[in-house]
């Protein structure tokens, strides 16, 4: 564990510095490096030596964000991928055998959810869903081949909570792996490992990057787990850019500051959205009437950047209140500068039936804001005027 705070972490943890003694660190746009002699080359294949071959193996600046997210996180190990979703399928490709079962929260990211139902199975691995609120029944759910317990906290797009403290207990009880899935929380709010999780994923494409500039993914740990997927990954390629790497090495840098200021604005634009005529309800994890308010208290720091709240009038109204707004983004991406507002029930959850859609607590009228980092007081007008008109 590192002795520096969270933030000293973030703008210290760096590569040695070359010969030219360069204050950034620069980037290595180098597909593979090379050896002194026959025998350096040997040793470094059979991993007598650490030392970088190949950059889908190892690059410098895939090492320094690794290391950075391993601190944050409180991990021992972790692989950068090219994407969340790589993070993601490598993980339990690398983890699950066939005839393997996972239990899962119901609500998980779509990608992860088609994982789940469309290829797994391929190779005869199940999957068992427990709902956020029901977390006592995951233990009805484990069976004899179960190996992960897997979940998201808070979800998308509904921002429930699930308590990280209870997963890890049972996790522990019947010796599975539980694995994390941060997204949303970022390990400046959250840290899933101290609750118990082996593994925690990121998709570095959200806050971590910050900005809609890259995409990028990654899995910490536990470091035998994490060698794994290390050999996995190695063997088949989903290895994170090394442009990517340095990118998002750098905005680790400001991700405390960001994320500090994205919670802020959040806040506001719950508590104004919880006393506006047109909305029904407001899903914030720091608000008081949250279904699972004192387990966002215990496990987060700050209650994310991401709202949820339900305009009246069903799918209609919440189609219109999109094409109302005028600031805001309409896009498929979240954890920008730029806030963005999505209506889940006409768009990304239209494919799902009613029934199953309210399973995952997506009603016809939901809205999802990711809170930008834009003057608040324009977002909230931005909104107002939308729900208005
Ligand atoms: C976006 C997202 C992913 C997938 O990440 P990509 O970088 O888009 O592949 C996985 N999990 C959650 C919770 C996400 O929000």
């Amino acid at each position: 564990m590192s002795k520096n705070h969270f933030e000293t972490d973030a703008v210290r943890t760096q590569l040695d510095r070359t010969e030219f003694l360069e204050h950034s660190v620069p980037l290595y746009l180098t597909s593979s490096f090379v050896f002194e002699d026959a025998e350096d080359m040997r040793a470094s294949f059979s991993e007598e030596k650490q030392r970088n071959i190949y950059s889908r193996f190892t690059n410098p600046n895939t090492s320094e964000f690794v290391e950075k997210i391993c601190k944050m996180e409180g991990a021992e190990a972790g692989y950068a991928f090219a994407t969340g979703m790589a993070a993601v399928f490598s993980t339990f490709a690398a983890l699950l055998d066939s005839g393997d079962h996972i239990v899962s929260a119901r609500s998980v990211f779509g990608s992860t959810h088609t994982l789940f139902t469309k290829y797994l199975p391929k190779w005869n691995i199940e999957t068992s869903y427990f709902k956020v609120d029901e977390v006592e029944g995951i233990e009805n759910l484990i069976q004899p081949n179960t190996k992960i317990l897997f979940a998201e906290s808070p979800t998308n797009p509904a921002v429930d909570v699930l308590d990280l403290e209870q997963l890890g207990t049972i996790a522990k009880k019947h010796n599975l792996i539980l694995v994390v899935d941060n997204c949303f929380a970022t390990p400046y709010l959250q840290k899933p490992i101290g609750f118990g999780a082996d593994i925690v994923i990121h998709s570095a494409t959200k806050l971590i990057d910050g900005q809609g500039r890259v995409l990028g993914g990654v899995a910490v740990g536990r470091e035998d787990l994490v060698r794994e997927i290390y050999l996995f990954s190695r063997n088949t390629g989903p290895a994170m850019s090394p442009f990517n790497a340095w990118v998002l090495s750098k905005s680790l840098e400001t991700l405390a500051v960001r994320v500090e200021k994205h919670c802020e604005n959040a806040a506001k634009l719950a508590d104004y959205l919880e006393s506006h005529e047109r909305v029904n309800f407001v899903k914030y994890p720091f608000l008081k009437s949250h279904p699972q308010y004192e387990v966002a208290r215990k496990q987060m720091k700050l209650g994310g950047n991401i709202v949820a709240f339900e305009v009246k009038g069903g799918v209609e109204s919440g189609r219109k209140f999109l094409n109302n707004i005028k600031l805001c983004s309409l896009s498929a991406n979240l954890g920008d500068t730029r806030t963005i507002v999505t209506h889940p029930a006409s768009t990304t959850h239209s494919k799902l039936s009613e029934e199953d859609r309210l399973q995952v607590g997506i009603s016809d009228g939901l809205v999802r804001v990711s809170v930008g980092l834009e003057h608040i007081d324009d977002v909230i007008n931005d909104i107002s005027q939308a729900l208005s008109s």
